[in-house]
């Protein structure tokens, strides 16, 4: 425990209703009853007590205030924390914070009421970093991913991977320590075959950290196609507002806009390109290059398509173009018009095109990565017709506003890691927490190349301490008598 009291305003700075000022610390109770009158001491815990915030030069009363009293260890920071709600005028607040420092309080360092109760052990470093995600959150689906993970999901998930790692590392030191006790010395091929489960489990909570990254980081969305198909229209219906020049005459959508728009509570960023097309006005020129990096650069790509006028050579040219970028959803703007082509035809032609090869005079810039899955066999049929992974088509009209949430269905179900809509609760959204269980994954591939080499257990185990050390970079460490304990309880060598 920290030996000094901490003490801070706790809500954001400004006037308010009610400001709250939070004292963490052994003399925590002692410099709040020191500092604000109050009926009776000493105070009872969890209750909230009405007293009077006196003016020590004058004697005045400078606010009547609530004091919540928690008594270590069942508070925020598993100390003696007082809280004192006062109204919220920042002069007020500012002179009880300098009444408490000059009654012996610190002043808290930026995190540290959080920091203390990670320090105490209370809460673990995956749940302290989600009290930050959650402050920080922008959209109520952000909110509620890092309520769960306050709650201990990252490390609820990890446990019982953590755990079976611990019981081969225990089981494998047990067998070398107390190999004259009959402790029978686990087989290799057991060993890699355990190894390769830990692997899969971590490698399963990896692959979701995309998506992870997705909500907490929030996507970007380009908006590609042909002059005047409806993408500033689209657009603005995604973001709900009339926020781009919507224009009858071509080419005039020339600066990218971008705004952030909610889709499914994940934050994305709508990037509408000029239209793509073969120029030779200069200004124009600037847009499409500016267009081809956008689109190269976002996260996701919507092709929108004016229905009335069907597939055009132009059409299949934007798309065989942007295809090889990853994730496309195809919209058939223009719906409410009568049509050239019917859904089925257009979806069989999109297949058609996306099924030949991409020659490199189509790829769109050299730093384009290469499809995902291109050319990878057909997943189940959506409406009757096959279509590729990482790939949608959609039918809309931004002028009636039909279709438009299957539109958002759709960018959102090529987001999620096994293309449902079904969100995962439990996903790696910290880039920390990759990074230290992609290490751990290292590690244990490794030690199972190790494990087929039939290299002794003493070199195999370096590597598993080395991914349990990674994971404990997550959650926080295991110690000497956590494994101890796992090798005496579980083998009953303390004869
Ligand atoms: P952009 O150049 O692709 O950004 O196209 P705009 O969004 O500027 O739209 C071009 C024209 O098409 C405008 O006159 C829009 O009102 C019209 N438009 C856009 N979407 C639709 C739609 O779904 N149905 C109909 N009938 N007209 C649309």
């Amino acid at each position: 425990m920290a030996e000094d009291t901490i003490v801070a305003v706790s809500t954001p700075p400004g006037r308010g209703g009610i400001g709250v000022i939070r004292l963490s610390g052994n003399r925590a109770l002692e410099i709040a009853s020191v500092l604000i009158r109050l009926p009776q001491l000493p105070l009872k815990a969890r209750h909230a007590t009405l007293g009077e915030f006196v003016d020590a030069a004058s004697k005045q009363v400078l606010d009547r205030v609530m004091v919540t009293f928690f008594r270590a260890p069942h508070s925020y920071t598993a100390e003696d924390v007082v809280e004192i709600s006062c109204h919220g005028a920042p002069v007020v607040l500012h002179c009880l914070v300098e009444c408490c420092i000059a009654k012996g309080a610190r002043l808290a360092e930026p995190g540290e009421f959080t920091q203390r109760a990670f320090l105490n052990g209370r809460i673990d470093l995956t749940q302290a970093e989600a009290i930050r995600d959650l402050i920080d959150s922008r959209t109520l689906f952000q909110a509620r991913m890092a309520a769960q993970q306050m709650e201990g999901a990252v490390s609820a998930r990890l446990r019982p991977v953590k755990q079976t790692l611990i019981d081969l590392i225990a089981r494998m030191e047990a067998g070398i320590d107390f190999a004259e006790d009959e402790v029978p010395v686990a087989a290799n091929d057991g060993i890699a075959a355990q190894i390769a489960g830990i692997r899969d489990a971590l490698e399963k909570m990896e692959q979701g950290y995309e998506f992870g990254r997705f909500v907490r980081e929030g996507i970007s969305l380009a908006i590609v196609g042909r002059p005047n198909v409806g993408k500033s229209s689209l657009f603005n219906c995604l973001l709900n507002e009339e926020r781009a020049i919507v224009t009858d005459s071509p080419g005039t959508t020339r600066d990218l806009v971008s705004e952030t728009a909610s889709i499914g509570g994940i934050p994305v960023r709508l990037v509408d390109t000029a239209g793509i097309r073969e120029t030779v006005d200069q200004v124009e020129r600037i847009g499409v290059e500016k267009s081809l990096q956008a689109i190269a650069d976002s996260d996701l790509r919507l092709l929108v398509l004016d229905a009335a006028e069907g597939w055009l050579v132009e059409d299949e040219k934007l798309f065989r173009k942007i295809r090889p970028l990853g994730r496309l959803v195809v919209a058939s703007n223009k719906s409410d018009l009568p049509s050239r082509l019917d859904e089925r035809q257009l979806k069989s032609k999109i297949a058609e095109a996306d099924a030949l090869p991409v020659g490199a005079h189509d790829r769109l810039t050299d730093s384009g990565s290469p499809r995902p899955g291109a050319f990878a066999p057909a997943e189940e049929p959506r409406n009757g017709l096959l279509l590729p992974a990482g790939l949608a088509v959609v039918k809309t009209s931004a002028r009636t506003r039909a279709g438009i949430h299957t539109l958002q269905q759709a960018l959102l179900s090529l987001l999620t890691p096994n293309q449902s809509s079904e969100v995962e609760s439990e996903v790696i959204t910290n880039l920390r927490h990759q990074q230290s269980i992609k290490e751990a994954i290292r590690f244990l591939e490794k030690a199972g190349q190790a494990a087929a080499c039939a290299v002794p257990h003493e070199m195999l185990l370096l590597d598993l301490y080395d991914s349990l050390h990674s994971l404990d970079a997550v959650t926080g460490a295991t110690t000497t008598e956590d494994l101890l304990g796992v090798i005496f309880s579980t083998f009953c060598v303390g004869k």
